[in-house]
């Protein structure tokens, strides 16, 4: 009897990743040794709407392939990821809070159609947490939990190597996490009050900062903040006086990690990780400012002094590793993994 073999991979073979943002998709194409190796971006122009969108977006594909100096027949897969919400196995944007408008769009066999290449479709964040998984600051975990902290705050769960969906597409949504059952609690921009969002988020940072000069006189950071053009420059404000030593905005840093446990308690006790990573655009300096490092181990700490004992012996936290770029390199990563699984 003849035994099937499992079909080798080719020598070489190249995936294209996109993150689909608000503002910009970002596109890169990443080869067989998991490295990086063109990309290109382009504005979204959200107000063109979706097709002329999905067409700019196959174009720039084959521009980031030409780039790449490879052919397109080496190409096996296309990966695209974009924020919720979504419907992931019907391939369809269902009303995403980025793409105002866009809504009910069957955005994955579009692009297939016109970039001339399978694609698998997948959440932003659940697309950065499997990067940070791939090749990032969470490889080998077993069960990983990426928080972004942002305009809003993002999740991605990845447990065994695989993305966590969900039933229904939003499994991950837990920046809508409940960390606040008082009945003035802060309204969240979903329409809900009391979510971990309108906490940790840098909207929800600025937010309480601005709350907080209010009677406030000795702190460097309330002129800086009266004086602020936009709200959106405001947490960046508290990391700068942070490092400087201004006892109000370190007490803003340390509210936020206490907040982000809160959430991080309820994730730990439902999804019992290996790891959590936090990632981002506020991360007050990260791994590489003393300030960024108080505010992961206050994290850790607030977290760990309210989980079960045996779980905060075993949990790991840190920083994610690959920025702005993990959208697209997950992107890639999941439709890697998707074509690896449908060769058998
Ligand atoms: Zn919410």
């Amino acid at each position: 009897m003849v035994q099937s073999e499992k079909p080798s991979l080719p020598d070489e073979f190249y995936i294209v990743g996109i993150d689909l943002g608000g503002t910009n998709m970002k596109i890169g194409v990443m080869d067989h040794n998991d490295q990086k190796v063109s990309f290109v971006t382009a504005p979204t122009l959200v107000e063109q709407g979706p097709e002329a969108a999905t067409h700019r977006m196959a174009e720039n594909v084959h521009k980031a392939i030409e780039q790449a100096g490879i052919k397109a027949s080496q190409v096996v897969r296309v990966g695209l990821c974009s924020a919720g919400t979504m419907d992931i196995p019907g391939g369809m944007l269902v009303r995403p809070s980025n793409l105002p408008g866009w809504n009910f769009f069957p955005i994955r066999d579009k692009l297939a159609e016109y970039c001339g290449f399978p694609v698998t479709f997948a959440n932003d964040a659940t697309a950065a947490a499997f990067a940070e998984y791939w090749i990032g600051a969470g490889q080998n975990e077993p069960g990983l939990i990426l928080l972004t902290l942002g305009t809003g705050v993002g999740c991605g769960i990845i447990l065994e190597g695989h993305g966590w969906d969900g039933v229904h597409s939003h499994g991950g949504e837990s920046g809508h996490n409940l960390i606040d059952v008082s009945e003035n609690a802060r309204w969240c921009k979903c329409g809900q009050r009391g979510h971990l969002e309108a906490y940790a988020s840098a909207t929800g940072v600025a937010n309480r900062t601005v709350e907080m000069i209010e009677a406030e006189l000795k702190s460097s950071l309330a002129p800086r903040v009266r004086a602020a053009a936009r709200r959106d420059e405001v947490p960046k404000m508290v990391y700068e006086e942070a490092e400087k030593g201004d006892e109000l905005a370190l007490k803003i840093i340390a509210e936020t990690a206490r907040y982000l446990a809160y959430g991080a308690v309820t994730l730990m006790h439902t999804i019992d990780p290996s790891c959590i990573l936090i990632g981002g655009a506020m991360t007050f300096g990260g791994s590489a400012s003393p300030v960024g490092r108080m505010f992961l181990e206050k994290v850790k700490e607030e977290t760990c002094k309210r989980v079960f004992l045996h779980l905060a012996q075993r949990i790991r936290f840190d920083y994610a590793k690959l920025g702005s770029d993990a959208g697209y390199i997950g992107a890639a990563g999941l439709a890697r993994q998707a074509w690896m699984e449908s060769l058998g």
